[in-house]
């Protein structure tokens, strides 16, 4: 399907200012740093609440790209050779476009939505089907109302069956989506609390949900996990143009597929049921509660298009785990490794190259690729992409591995000089031989993309690399920050500054990639405790202003060496760090005032104000960039008054300075918990910390994810007799024969002593398992009777998705910050993006 500028900007209905009208459009753009052919995408400027899409246009055009959908009213004179579309609302348009594209097709389209299992029921049809018929699908979990459009862009008249997952956050959100992806079959996976959402029941949920299934004639979903009052039969009520079959499936009679009992072995779970009055079954390498759904879902929709029996559960018996997530981890020689074992395709190539991109500011990087299987392109011309999208990215070396690119070892874009210099490239025909040949001594210090289909086990070359690991570890959600960031960004003024706090290792969680995302993210400023913090993050490349809030005289030197910003709180501060300039020959440095309005920590008082007005006044050592104060309580109402007073004199302070110094500086009061209750004290920048994490005081109705988990694992499971104790001192004594594991964390890893004996506990296989007896150093024993399976080398959730860590704080008697910045270095930190 080819589409022209011209062509476009009728379907989206835009006024134009076209400059050649026949531009043809083959890629649709809505993050300027994902950018791989600038000639043929359109780029859409959508209405972030910040960093306006059409603040990039001046990039992009110096990038190659010359078509832009813009909002009416923009001034684009500056731009003399692009093609503009001009509309009232630019997501509309990208969205109106997509319906437009899709109604060009009528194979089957299956649409996906429920509170969970959407990724993994779409990409198990993938995998069951995709042998027989050429499938196209949303990246990952591309599944929102500018991820849906992308996807339904890549619909072309080669496919015979589209897959679409649609997630909703808000009422009124599904009706577009259903317009955009259209299925003509439905999957309905669940309807729960998976996120807290903009909904005032589940049942509201449910039937917004449901919308998805306007148009469909086959509707598949569970019977059992249905709100209360909520009966997708009912709609065939209003579907009166239309017959719908519905195909569901139940653990009681009743449904189309009954299940009647699933038989867990090792590793295998045998599912039995009754089908149209037959016994049938499937076996499937899965054994957890969630996969068993998951599996019967997929099986549903098989039946319903026809499958044999034999064919389905031929198929349903090589289903294998979909990893959605890039892992992030530490690897050999200071290497980072990212490994990514999601399906290797063009796009998703182009998604993990972004996030190298975005880890390997200030260091080299390598992307050890496997062919790419099934594009339908031919492979030299594959390899083609395949180097554009690897050069655009700034790759230092490439290794490539497979028989398709071994073949194509001797083309001149892999030997000659059309990509710069500095590029290299190895070609390998396997994976076995690439392990033979290479030494791990070639990497050092850069940051290596892991990249292979699933048949090149690529995991075999990233046990080579990972750097040995205990087993409790850290997992940092990264899509979670982000997501978490634009929430709080959503209900700031458009113009408001954020200032992300990543003092302690970003509170636990790492600093340097986190200071990474947030830099791609484009934050205005971050902020740590001490100097060294801010330190780490320059040597590791990290180039956005830094301020440091306990600057000490003896890293002076090193503060200007590294451009960091100190906060100047005390007159004793404020002379020695205007000595040192002196002394230095500085002038013009950045500095930070912070007024204490209350909080007595460090600042200057209110009535020293004025005299540090004076000293600044003439002073040409220093600029003040910015004045702030802490608030003591944001969270919570009871502070209100507090607040608005602390606010006030805040205010005042500024003024003052202001007036006396003649220029202005940024102000900024409001931490996570005052942007959410206090918007009207946001001044020119706010300071988040906690709340990029996803944890939230009562009565924060945003929908934020949690970010961090940290998990461990057991090392020994064992049956203990009434009467025994586990643990010193005996203190754990039990009253009944037990089952006890231990797990490999203990207080010095950061679960706290108090959490001993019965006051916290961790999730072993979606239980609360209680803590026996004292906590030890290094190990914790838990009461897992009762929970079935329990065993060695399980994965248990300290905190996380399912055990929030606020439940931890509760139990030990803190807060949250306390938890998480306690968590011991030993303790390794892995990274995702999904
Ligand atoms: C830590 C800190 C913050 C961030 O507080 P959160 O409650 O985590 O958002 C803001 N300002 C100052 C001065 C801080 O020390």
């Amino acid at each position: 399907m080819s589409y022209t500028i011209g062509h476009i900007a009728a379907i989206v209905q835009g006024k134009t200012r076209l400059t050649d009208p026949g531009a043809k459009i083959e890629h649709l753009l809505i993050d300027s740093r994902r950018l791989v052919f600038g000639a043929t995408s359109l780029f859409f400027a959508l209405p972030g609440s910040r960093n306006e899409g059409s603040y990039y246009i001046s990039e992009l055009i110096l990038r190659g790209v010359s078509n832009f959908v813009v909002p009416t009213g923009l001034e684009v004179d500056a731009w003399q050779f692009a093609n503009f579309i001009f509309v009232d609302d630019v997501r509309s348009a990208l969205q109106n476009l997509a319906c437009v594209h899709r109604q060009k097709y009528n194979f089957p389209v299956i649409g996906i939505t429920g509170s969970n299992g959407k990724t993994i029921i779409k990409e198990w049809l993938y995998q069951v089907m995709h042998r027989d018929l050429n499938i196209v699908r949303n990246p990952r979990s591309y599944n929102s109302q500018t991820g849906v459009p992308l996807s339904i862009w890549q619909m072309d008249h080669g496919h015979q069956l589209g897959i679409f997952e649609a997630g909703i956050s808000r009422p009124g959100e599904m009706v577009r989506l259903e317009k955009m992806i259209m299925p003509t079959i439905g999957v309905l996976t669940n309807i729960g609390e998976a996120h807290k959402e903009g909904f005032i029941d589940n049942l509201q949920k449910a039937h917004e949900k449901s919308q998805l299934f306007a148009n469909a004639k086959q509707v598949v979903y569970c019977k059992d996990v249905l709100t209360p009052g909520f009966n997708p039969e009912s709609w065939q009520a209003n579907a009166v143009d239309r017959e719908i079959s519905f195909f569901s499936w139940s653990r009681r009679p009743g449904a189309s597929l009954v299940v009647v009992d699933q038989i867990i072995t090792t590793g295998l779970t045998i599912i039995n049921g009754v089908y149209a009055g037959s016994p049938v079954s499937i076996t499937i390498p899965f054994t957890d509660r969630i996969s068993i759904d998951n599996a019967i879902t997929c099986w549903c929709v098989m039946i319903m298009l026809g499958y044999t029996q034999e064919l389905i559960s031929e198929r349903m018996r090589h289903l294998v785990a979909v990893d959605m997530r890039m892992q992030l981890k530490a690897a050999i020689h200071g290497c980072v490794l990212i490994n990514d074992s999601y399906s290797n395709d063009l796009l998703s190539l182009a998604l993990a190259l972004d996030y190298l991109q975005q880890q390997s500011i200030g260091k080299k990087s390598t992307v050890i690729l496997s062919d790419i299987l099934q594009s339908g392109i031919p492979p030299a011309q594959l390899l083609e992409l395949v180097l554009e999208k690897v050069e655009a990215a700034g790759v230092d070396r490439l290794i490539l591995i497979g028989p398709e690119f071994y073949s194509l070892r001797a083309m001149p874009a892999l030997i000659e000089g059309k990509y710069p210099a500095r590029w290299q490239a190895h070609v390998y025909e396997s994976t076995a031989s690439f392990i033979q040949s290479v030494h791990s001594s070639l990497f050092k210090d850069e940051v290596i993309l892991l990249k292979g289909a699933r048949i090149f086990e690529f995991e075999r070359i990233g046990h080579l690399l990972e750097a040995q690991t205990h087993q409790t570890v850290l997992e940092v959600n990264l899509n979670a920050m982000v997501h978490n960031l634009k929430e709080y960004q959503g209900i700031l003024d458009p113009n408001t500054k954020v200032m992300a706090m990543v003092k302690a290792f970003s509170y636990g969680s790492g600093s340097v990639e986190i200071a990474r995302l947030l830099q791609y993210q484009k934050v205005d400023y971050l902020a740590v405790a001490y100097a060294d913090e801010g330190i780490a993050l320059r040597k590791e490349g990290v180039s956005l202003p830094i301020m440091v809030m306990n600057p000490e005289e003896v890293t002076f030197d090193a503060l200007t060496e590294y451009n960091l910003e100190p906060e100047l709180y005390s007159f004793s501060i404020l002379r020695a760090f205007n000595q040192f300039l002196d002394r230095a020959g500085l002038g013009g440095f950045p500095v930070h005032l912070k007024i204490d309005t209350g909080m007595h920590r460090l600042g200057f008082e209110t009535d020293e104000v004025p005299a540090v007005a004076e000293v600044l006044v003439s002073n040409h050592r220093m600029v003040v960039r910015s004045v702030f104060s802490h608030l003591v309580g944001s969270d919570s109402p009871l502070y209100d008054e507090f607040s608005l007073r602390q606010a006030s004199d805040f205010q005042n302070a500024c003024t003052l300075i202001e007036n006396r110094i003649g220029y202005p500086f940024i102000k900024h009061l409001s931490n996570t918990g005052a942007i959410f209750r206090h918007s009207q004290l946001q001044f020119d920048m706010v300071r988040i910390g906690i709340g990029l994490y996803g944890i939230a005081a009562a009565g924060v109705t945003l929908a934020l994810q949690p970010a961090v988990s940290l998990k461990t694992t057991i090392a020994q499971v064992r049956a203990v007799r009434a009467g025994e104790s586990v643990g010193y001192s005996r203190a754990g004594l039990l009253t009944r024969d037990s089952s006890i594991a231990t797990v490999r964390i203990g207080y010095a890893d950061g679960f706290s002593r108090k959490l001993g004996n019965g006051v916290g506990g961790m999730l072993v296989r979606g239980s609360l398992a209680p803590v026996v007896g004292n906590v030890c150093m290094d190990m914790t024993m838990l009461d897992v009777t009762g929970i079935k399976g329990v065993r060695e080398d399980d994965t248990v959730e300290v905190f996380g998705s399912n055990l929030p860590v606020t439940q931890l704080a509760e139990w030990c008697g803190t807060i949250p910050y306390e938890i998480m910045t306690g968590i011991s270095q030993r303790v390794k930190r892995v990274y995702f993006e999904e």
